[in-house]
């Protein structure tokens, strides 16, 4: 068995270790014994999205997201097609935000979105920037659990119909609000960093599992010790009061 990612400009979204999360998608699968390519692809570079089994990306700053967001458009039609062919999405901040119809930034620029959800994001004051340490309550089918990050945004993300989680502390989508990121079948799209699988091993199986699914259908991951993972992630949820 096989997990083939797709790491898109992982030279330019790349923010408070975004990158931690391929490496724990790594890992997670080497102790499995399931083989993980991983494939990087910036600016220009040509590439199949539908050949893939996930297509991660993750934040950056207003000026990353000026920088790639035509190349990203240029790539729409192939991103519905890998839609339409199974692949899962893992979209953190700046990349989520462009998922959406647009990024209005920080200097009234506006950042057009792929548009294909209906949320879109606009910039807030300094004073109402979202920044800190974030847990939220995720769930998913039966199973409802906790998972801790970092967010550090000053787009305020609207109209989203179908949440990620609900905020316990932080702020999410919106300042204080209830909800964060935005989740369907295939797309998980959020404002954690931290980087965000390290300290939420289960939403990294999840990942694992959803994209795996595309070519081996419903596949039982192996248990693993997560007792390291675990820790850190309660140490923040205790500091945070959670
Ligand atoms: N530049 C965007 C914002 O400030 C995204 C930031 C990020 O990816 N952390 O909202």
């Amino acid at each position: 068995m096989k997990l083939k990612i797709l790491w898109m400009y992982h030279d330019l979204m790349d923010l408070y270790g975004d990158k931690g999360n391929i490496q724990v998608l790594k890992t997670r699968c080497f102790e499995r014994g399931i083989e993980c390519e991983v494939k990087t692809v910036s600016l220009g570079e040509v590439v199949d999205c539908k050949d893939y089994d996930l297509f991660f990306m993750g934040g950056g700053a207003d000026l990353e997201q000026t920088i790639i967001y035509e190349d990203l458009y240029a790539r729409k039609e192939n991103i519905l097609e890998a839609m339409d062919s199974g692949t899962n999405f893992l979209l953190i901040c700046g990349g989520y935000q462009l998922f959406g119809q647009y990024y209005l930034d920080q200097d009234h620029q506006k950042i057009d979105g792929l548009g294909i959800y209906d949320y879109y994001t606009e910039s807030t004051d300094r004073d109402h920037r979202c920044i800190g340490n974030i847990a939220v309550e995720v769930t998913i089918g039966q199973e409802t659990f906790k998972a801790v990050g970092f967010e550090n945004h000053g787009g305020q993300t609207k109209n989203v119909r179908t949440p990620f989680a609900r905020v316990l502390k932080g702020h999410g989508n919106e300042y204080k609000s209830p909800y964060e990121g935005f989740m369907n079948e295939q797309v998980i799209g959020t404002y954690m960093h931290g980087p965000l699988l390290p300290k939420n091993p289960k939403l990294a199986d999840l990942v694992i599992r959803r994209s795996l699914h595309k070519r081996y259908g419903d596949v039982v991951l192996q248990e693993l010790d997560d007792t390291l993972e675990d820790k850190a992630r309660e140490v923040m949820l205790k500091r945070l009061g959670v």
